[in-house]
């Protein structure tokens, strides 16, 4: 069993509210929503942070983006509108370190949510 708590939920080892899945992604709702609509979107394959990735991670990076919008439209937020929010490292409020992107809507969201 890996100690990175997304990867286990990518494996099934630990469960989730999954949304949305396929080969290379994954989305499921947050633990602890923030908003009405807040769901994580994060690649299968273990990346630790956005800080890590370069030129060879560009369709990873993109594929990531494309699956946010993808989401966003399956749970109907995709037209009233809605956030996406990436934490890298530690003083960039990461708690969870395998790469992931926060999608919230569902409500106007404050100026200060992230
Ligand atoms: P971050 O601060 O960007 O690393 O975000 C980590 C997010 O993971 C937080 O919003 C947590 O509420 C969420 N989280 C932690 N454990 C779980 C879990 N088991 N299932 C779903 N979300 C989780
Ligand atoms: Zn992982």
């Amino acid at each position: 069993m890996s100690d990175c708590l997304f990867c286990n939920i990518v494996e099934g080892s630990i469960p989730s509210h999954k949304v949305y899945e396929d080969d290379d992604f994954l989305a499921f709702k947050d633990i602890k929503p923030q908003s009405p609509v807040h769901v994580l979107v994060l690649p299968k394959r273990h990346v630790e942070q956005l800080s890590h990735c370069g030129e060879e991670d560009k369709d990873l990076l993109s594929g990531l983006m494309l699956t946010a919008n993808r989401v966003a439209k399956k749970l109907g937020i995709d037209s009233s509108g809605f956030r996406v929010a990436i934490n890298s490292g530690k003083e960039g409020g990461q708690v969870v370190f395998h790469l992931h992107l926060h999608l919230m809507g569902g409500a106007r969201l404050s100026d200060q949510m992230a």
